[in-house]
């Protein structure tokens, strides 16, 4: 098994356990963006959103709703960010579907990858058609 987050499932690799269900584990980042930041997986293996299945990725929403309510209640942050990230270029780096909980503080510069810019409008509302159009696809 070559894979980090099934041999944490496996216990074969310790983690700090946040939740855990039939189909979930929730354990604490070991290179955490801020204080609480957590990572959700369903303990059915797939590398990505692409390839998980309809009922892992439910569950895995449903484990994330109640990881974020724990870290809510327990460092309780001003916001809560959630991060999923899909191939190498998007920031991936354990393939195995993961869900990033990150609480977040004004000013804690945990995540910095939105820059304000003037928006586009016309562009937009092309690209909008465009994706509504590729809908299913
Ligand atoms: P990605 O970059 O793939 O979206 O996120 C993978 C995350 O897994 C990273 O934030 C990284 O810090 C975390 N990670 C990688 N290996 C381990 C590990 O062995 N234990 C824990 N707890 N987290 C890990
Ligand atoms: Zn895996």
């Amino acid at each position: 098994m070559d894979c980090i987050f099934c041999r944490i499932i496996a216990g074969d690799i310790p983690s700090h356990k946040v939740y855990e269900d039939d189909a979930t584990l929730a354990f604490l980042d070991i290179n955490p963006a801020s204080q609480g930041h957590a990572v959700v997986i369903p303990k059915e293996h797939a590398a990505d959103l692409f390839s998980l299945s309809p009922d892992a990725l439910a569950a895995t929403a449903k484990a994330t709703q109640t990881v974020a309510r724990l870290l809510q209640r327990g460092v309780h942050p001003e916001g809560i960010n959630i991060l999923q990230n899909n191939g190498p270029s998007a920031g991936q780096s354990v393939f195995h579907y993961h869900v990033h909980v990150i609480p977040r503080w004004s000013g804690d510069r945990a995540l910095g990858m939105w820059k304000p810019g003037a928006t586009d409008h016309a562009a937009f509302a092309t690209l909008a058609a465009q994706l509504r159009g590729g809908e299913g696809a």
